[in-house]
């Protein structure tokens, strides 16, 4: 039933948003959330997940920083309600209708499995594209008889196929070959639709007796088909209707039908089963008495003529697939020939297990699964081969040095802030430049090991560089920087885009002379004019707010410096080996002593004044409190009614104290200005979304109260949360959920009063919510990965990664006659791109 229509809420923010030629667009912000709630009301009243599947996709992109990849986003997502039948407003049918607006989303969708390759240039952190085509396995070779042209097949192809294909961004035959089933239907039995049971899924194959629209209330019409064979008959049912379902349906044809089977009043129906043509008679080998492959960006309707091209190629091509694992590798991880597994994973044999396969975890899928992470692994490793070959800067870190870099700290390091030292140490002392990334809890002490990696780099006569992403946060680390290392006879410049032109020029020239020694800023450190003298090592903090190209910029400021990247942003160890592959990892894994713990409580609703309770009290002590809001889209104005009102709400209860907003429409200099009256205390409480995550240091604010809660990542929430508990005195983090606090959100957010220890939370968030989604992001350069699930397939990571270790250990340059074909599979598959030796 569609009462009421799921869709209607997002009528208001997309008229608003196209109107006028999309001359609004830039002011709307955070489709996303309300897309995401029709989503799930509408699956709740039984659209299938086929039905959202490409809303889903839209997800990526209805926020996508670019407004011509957002604009054809709205384009897609009215055109997929007016496919479900939804009655769209006159000027948006008119955009349904016109062209694709499409160019820019299209040249993104292109997956690539390199770093370099998927940052966005302008190295801000992006919400990705999702990609249009279909979810290739990253392993396609490109020359032999899998690299043919489909329309040079030599049997007779339909054009029409080959030029749908083609759009999907599918042109060779391995394309073809290599592309992942979504799923597998079993139709090993077929039963008649007699033996069908209501509550269990079946498969049927029968006549189309009748089908056509229904009225039903309001006005509304709903679709409905029945199909009979020789046992009996089922109605098929859709809650909105269209000329495509008719087409679904040709009288007298036979159509195979799937889905759930439920009792009606006249009897079985399947609710929006999938339909497939099956004009001939159930005797196909590719279609029936198998377990058939069911593909992903193909409607349901268009599997059948797909399902006899891939059988033909499979059965064709798949022996033509060279083995690229030496034997005695493959033998000893028990993995399937590679031929075989691409045949089995479109035709499994009959005794496969039906569910391993839907899971793709069967023995074909783990042997697709381990070739994607071994040759990324492959390629890395030697990506990192040539980094050491090359010499940069062979620090002296003598014991003095390392003391008096020491010495100059408040306190002791903990032992994993030591432990991390040493390995830092160990870098720079060797000629080849260091890479390395450390990873650490927010506030578990990063910029004091930086700030000792600089003191060892300017004693031995180098300069430093330290970028930050804001400039709040490059003069916090300036100002800490300085307090460490004049005493030690350096001096230190700021550096960003603000404060007066006279003092920018001296600072600049300064560091140009070699007279100022170290350097911390933002991007104004990496603009084309801006030269060091000898510049040794690069820091870069919250490295997940620069992309690559901005670091190769940074570091292009000396000759080979050592690099180091810093992230509060913990990242699982199977996403840190996959992504950084490259980069040796160090991570602090403990916090300073003398933190009191952070102590987090789920709230709902209605024990809002609980909070407002603890506020006042922490208030009175004259801490300071964060509440944090996610944007959200209330109606077509306005994008942060609830900040804006949360803040008015609290200024009527705080009457005593400053109540500051903070959000991300505001300029940077305006963000700058409320962050450092936060920090001076001008402000007691500071209303802001989540442009706080950023490293901001306020010891006195010891609450953060986050409003509807359930709709940040758990992740998320940890950075948030690492805002308080800064000081000595016990901080409060109070998560309120709001809306629809379902038993999934609130067992979600219980592992923040669980947990502090942010990776345990990232793992957490990374298995709930799947790579994409938990970097949110595409900088990071995550390749595509068809088959293998990295929250799920860390133990297969971890063997891929020491078996490419391994191998490149014995043989550098895989030129021993075993590793041939791993050499010519790694050629393909990095087509090249081994040649970028370094990531940064
Ligand atoms: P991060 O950059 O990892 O978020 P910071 O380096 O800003 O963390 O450290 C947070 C706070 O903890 C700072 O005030 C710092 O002076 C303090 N701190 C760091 N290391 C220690 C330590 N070993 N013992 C005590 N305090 C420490
Ligand atoms: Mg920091």
């Amino acid at each position: 039933m569609l009462s009421p229509n799921p869709f209607t809420p997002l009528l208001g923010p997309f008229r608003y948003a196209c109107q006028r030629d999309f001359a609004q667009l830039d002011t709307v912000r955070n489709l996303r959330l309300p897309l995401e709630r029709a989503l799930a009301d509408a699956k709740s009243q039984g659209l299938t997940a086929a039905d959202l599947a490409p809303f889903k996709r839209e997800l990526r992109n209805v926020d996508h920083p670019r407004p011509e990849v957002r604009q054809a986003s709205l384009q897609r997502v009215l055109r997929c309600m007016a496919g479900l039948g939804v009655e769209l407003p006159e000027e948006l049918t008119a955009i349904t209708l016109q062209s694709d607006l499409a160019p820019a989303a299209a040249a993104e969708s292109e997956p690539e499995p390199s770093s370099e390759q998927t940052e966005p240039s302008t190295g801000h952190s992006e919400s990705p594209t999702e990609t249009q085509r279909p979810n290739l396995l990253s392993i396609a070779p490109t020359t032999g008889p899998l690299a043919k042209p489909l329309k040079d097949i030599g049997w007779r192809i339909n054009p029409r196929l080959v030029a749908t294909l083609n759009r999907k961004g599918l042109h060779r035959t391995g394309d073809v070959l290599f592309l992942l089933p979504r799923g597998y239907e079993d139709r090993r039995k077929m039963k008649t639709i007699a033996q069908l049971r209501p509550g269990e899924r079946g498969v049927v194959v029968g006549i189309v007796k009748a089908a056509g629209e229904i009225p039903v209330r309001n006005g509304r019409r709903h679709f409905r088909a029945v199909i009979a064979d020789s046992s009996g008959s089922i109605a098929a049912t859709f809650f909105q209707t269209g000329p495509w379902l008719k087409a679904r349906f040709p009288l007298g044809k036979q159509v195979v039908i799937s889905g759930e089977v439920r009792a009606s009043r006249t009897g079985r129906e399947m609710p929006h089963p999938e339909v497939e043509p099956a004009d001939d008679t159930p005797t196909s080998p590719v279609h029936f008495n198998r377990i058939v492959p069911i593909y992903p960006g193909f409607e349901r309707h268009e599997q059948r003529s797909f399902r006899t091209l891939a059988y033909r190629i499979a059965e064709g091509y798949a022996s033509t697939m060279e083995e690229p694992l030496p034997e005695t590798l493959r033998k000893k991880l028990g993995l399937v020939v590679l031929a075989d597994a691409l045949h089995t994973i479109h035709f499994p044999r009959e005794t496969e297990d039906l569910d391993s396969l839907n899971a793709h975890q069967s023995a074909a899928h783990r042997r697709l699964a381990f070739d994607e992470l071994f040759f990324l692994q492959l390629g890395l490793c030697i990506r990192r081969q040539g980094v050491k070959t090359q010499p940069g800067i062979p620090f002296k870190v003598g014991t003095e040095a390392l003391a008096k870099a020491k010495g100059v700290l408040p306190f002791q390091f903990t032992e994993a802030q030591a432990r991390v030292v040493r390995e830092i140490c160990r870098d720079m002392q060797r000629p080849e430049p260091m890479n390395r990334l450390l990873q650490g809890d927010v506030g578990s002490g990063k910029t004091a090991v930086a700030m000792v990696a600089a003191a060892i780099a300017l004693q031995d006569g180098y300069q430093v560089a330290l970028m930050a992403p804001t400039e709040i946060l490059a003069e916090q680390h300036a100002q800490t920087m300085r307090r460490l290392l004049n005493p030690l006879g350096f001096s230190c410049g700021l550096v960003t885009a603000g404060g007066a032109p006279k003092e920018k020029r001296e600072v600049r020239e300064g560091i140009a002379r070699g007279e100022v020694r170290l350097a911390v800023g933002t991007h104004a450190l990496i603009t084309a004019g801006f030269r060091f003298d000898n510049l040794g090592l690069a820091i870069i903090d919250e490295q997940h707010r620069f992309g690559v190209i901005q670091r190769h910029a940074l570091m292009s400021k000396g000759h080979r410096p050592d690099v180091l990247v810093m992230t509060a942003t913990p990242i699982p160890r199977t996403l840190a080996m996959t992504l950084y592959g490259d980069l040796e990892v160090s991570v602090i894994d403990e916090l300073p002593p003398g933190r009191a713990p952070i102590i987090t409580r789920v709230f709902i609703e209605k024990q809002r004044p609980r909070v407002y309770q603890a506020m006042a009290e922490e208030l009175g002590k004259g801490r300071q409190c964060y509440v944090v809001h996610p944007l959200v889209e209330e109606s077509e104005k306005v994008d942060l009614s609830d900040a804006t009102q949360g803040a008015e709400r609290l200024r009527a209860l705080f009457p005593d104290h400053q109540v500051g907003l903070l959000h991300g429409r505001l300029k940077q200099e305006e963000k700058d200005a409320v962050m450092r009256d936060f920090r001076d205390r001008r402000i007691q409480i500071l209303v802001c979304t989540t442009v706080v995550e950023v490293g901001l240091d306020v010891p006195n604010a010891t609450v953060m109260a986050i409003e509807s809660a359930e709709r940040f990542g758990l992740s998320q929430l940890h950075q948030l949360r690492g805002r308080v508990g800064r000081g000595a005195a016990a901080s409060h983090c109070f998560l309120i959920a709001g809306y629809a606090k379902s038993k999934e959100a609130s067992d979600r957010l219980s592992v923040m009063e669980q947990s502090c220890d942010g990776f345990v939370i990232a793992e957490k968030d990374l298995e709930l919510r799947g790579p994409g989604e938990f970097l949110g992001t595409r900088q990071s350069g995550l390749p595509e990965l068809a088959v293998a699930n990295l929250a799920r397939d860390g133990d297969l990571l971890s063997l891929a990664r020491e078996e490419a270790r391994e191998i490149i250990g014995r043989d550098p340059t895989l030129s021993r006659p075993e590793h041939r074909g791993l050499a010519k599979a790694l050629e393909e598959r990095w087509e090249g791109r081994l040649a970028l030796a370094r990531v940064g």
